[in-house]
């Protein structure tokens, strides 16, 4: 195979920029289209950038028409469950426009192989756990909606037009590049890790717990944490799936291991040797008690295992990272 282009949406992002770093360490070349909204550039470090946004048809016939590629990774998106809840314009705007308006130019450029960055959010609260891939989706708020409508058009063009796709849906997404090359760096930050890392270091004062009366163990939410490059991973397991010539398909992305907020907080102790400052704090709405994956078709279709099984060595990597980018501000 000669053209190992693929082209990256959100590639300058927390999630896009790692499978940019895995597609280039398996062989492929990675073309970055980001409008560095929330993107980074830094972050493009394994292809070139092309600065556009999903939303400019032109834009990418030009992009598409200059690399040709054998593929599309799309992740640009907006991803503020919050801000989709008082703002949710913005979220159908940019997240199903931009996803047709891509897809529609895929078409014309005839991609064949498309690999969605999906979420856990699509499944809103789940009847039952661990959450399988036919779970009901019913999402809660305006963003896992709008990546709901996003699979939607993925299965109509790949009847329509034959364009295969692999959505990925996946819990939460943690941790950095165990190179450090690259990490999670959000404006305004609104995840739980790095917020306990800033709580540890002191670059907050605290971090508030939001509810500690669900109906779980410790009465704080659980959560699936997932490794980036572990997802990272998968995206390229994913791309060559299909040109292999699978089928279009979900696949849920998690350990299938769930840990509480509390949880969390005692890891990132341990690693940081540091306290972090704890408020308690109300429910933050839309957030169900619990969410933890089954992952076990993603690795019966795709012979894909999460390396960082244990939360401690993914909040170490996030630790590395947080200490990396504390030094250079
Ligand atoms: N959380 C928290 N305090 C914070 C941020 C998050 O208690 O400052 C909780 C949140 O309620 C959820 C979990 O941590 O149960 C993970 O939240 P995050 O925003 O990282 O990811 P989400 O699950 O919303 O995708």
């Amino acid at each position: 195979m000669n053209n190992r282009n693929v082209l990256v949406t959100g590639g300058a992002g927390y999630v896009g920029s790692h499978a940019c770093k895995a597609l280039s360490l398996a062989g492929y070349n990675p073309i970055c289209f980001d409008n560095l909204v929330y993107g980074h550039e830094w972050a493009v470090k394994w292809g070139p950038l092309e600065k556009g946004d999903i939303l400019d048809r032109a834009q990418l016939d030009h992009t598409l028409g200059r690399y040709q590629p054998l593929a599309i990774m799309h992740f640009a998106a907006f991803a503020y469950v919050g801000e989709s809840v008082i703002d949710p314009g913005k979220y159908y705007r940019n997240n199903v426009c931009g996803s047709l308006t891509l897809l529609e130019a895929a078409r014309d450029h005839n991609i064949e192989h498309v690999v969605f960055s999906s979420s856990c959010a699509t499944y809103g609260i789940p009847n039952k756990l661990p959450i399988v891939e036919d779970t009901p989706q019913q999402p809660i708020n305006p963003y896992g909606t709008s990546k709901l409508m996003v699979e939607s058009m993925l299965g109509d063009f790949s009847t329509a037009h034959g364009m295969n796709y692999i959505a990925l849906r996946y819990f939460n997404a943690a941790g950095a590049d165990p190179d450090n090359a690259i990490g999670e760096d959000h404006d305004p930050e609104t995840h739980l890790i790095p917020l306990v890392l800033d709580a540890a270091s002191g670059r907050r004062h605290d971090v508030t717990i939001f509810g500690t009366d669900y109906d779980t163990p410790d009465g704080t939410c659980i959560r699936d944490y997932i490794h980036v490059s572990d997802l990272a991973d998968a995206h390229v397991l994913a791309l060559e799936h299909l040109i292999k010539g699978a089928g279009s398909q979900a696949l849920n992305l998690g350990t299938g291991v769930g840990f509480s907020v509390r949880e969390v907080i005692e890891s990132a102790q341990r690693i940081t040797g540091l306290r972090v400052p704890v408020v308690y704090g109300k429910r933050r709405p839309g957030d169900p008690a619990a969410l933890v994956s089954d992952p076990s078709r993603a690795n019966e279709k795709l012979g894909w295992t999460p390396k960082f099984r244990e939360l401690d060595a993914i909040i170490r990597t996030a630790w590395k990272w947080h200490q990396k980018q504390a030094s250079s501000k």
